[in-house]
């Protein structure tokens, strides 16, 4: 069995029941980022988290939900002291978002200079179809030393995903994204130490019910078939990269 699994992407506070999904991750012993996409959801999951061994709270203003949110921002900056870990944040230009986009890169572009002052902060960060502007943002207000940044659910070009890499980004893969062979065929070349693993739970399915933590194995054994390596060996490599990830 596969031990030290890692979901560095995944909404725990919208499972029916948030308690539990965290008791579980505990008990089997999953490291969890829990990420949030308003600002007003942070003292609660902050709250149900406190104390946890495996499990950590992202502060997190979602892009897809700034056109009616962008006045959290002020929230956000509020609780950002607080915070270790930012995420939801990003930029989303898919169709139903991209008249958004302006007010979109104000908030991301605030939240990027926030953070690339005082105590480092480690980002899961949303880029469907705008990879581009999200790492020409994050050059421009992280200095390379404070790039702590992970690219969730990656599904840009592979010539996107070179730059990057040479950007300092890691890559958080989830199952999703091995299902097309075009995506397959980035995440293959990817380089095994940027990699890390996530579920997005509950916005993923498995086996017809909303994706958990613990499924965070069949995307270990997917990604090992696509990397010609063992699951084990996949399971260790994503293990090393969190803790460089998150080393001091
Ligand atoms: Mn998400």
């Amino acid at each position: 069995m596969l031990t030290g699994l890692v979901d560095f992407h995944c909404h725990l506070d919208l499972y029916p029941d948030p308690p539990a999904a965290i008791a579980e991750c505990e008990r089997l012993g999953i490291y969890t980022l829990t990420v949030t996409t308003t600002p007003k959801a942070w003292p609660q999951n902050q709250k149900m988290a406190q104390g946890t061994r495996y499990v950590r709270v992202a502060l997190g203003l979602h892009p897809q939900l700034v056109a009616e949110r962008a006045n959290e921002l002020a929230l956000w900056e509020k609780y950002f002291p607080q915070a270790r870990y930012i995420g939801e944040v990003g930029l989303d230009a898919s169709p139903r978002f991209y008249r958004s986009l302006d007010q979109q890169k104000l908030v991301f572009e605030r939240i990027l200079q926030s953070c690339g002052k005082g105590k480092e902060k480690v980002l899961s960060v949303h880029s469907t179809r705008v990879v581009t502007a999200v790492l020409d943002m994050i050059e421009r207000h992280l200095p390379s030393a404070r790039r702590r940044v992970v690219l969730h659910w990656f599904t840009g070009s592979g010539a996107e995903a070179r730059r990057a890499t040479k950007v300092g980004c890691y890559f958080s893969v989830n199952n999703e994204m091995l299902q097309k062979d075009r995506h397959r065929s980035i995440v293959a070349a990817l380089p095994l130490d940027r990699i890390l693993t996530e579920t997005d739970g509950p916005f993923t399915r498995r086996d017809g019910r909303p994706a958990k933590p613990s499924d965070i194995s069949f995307t270990v054994e997917e990604l090992a078939r696509v990397r010609g390596l063992e699951a084990s060996e996949i399971a260790a490599a994503v293990r090393m990269n969190l803790r460089t990830l998150l080393s001091e």
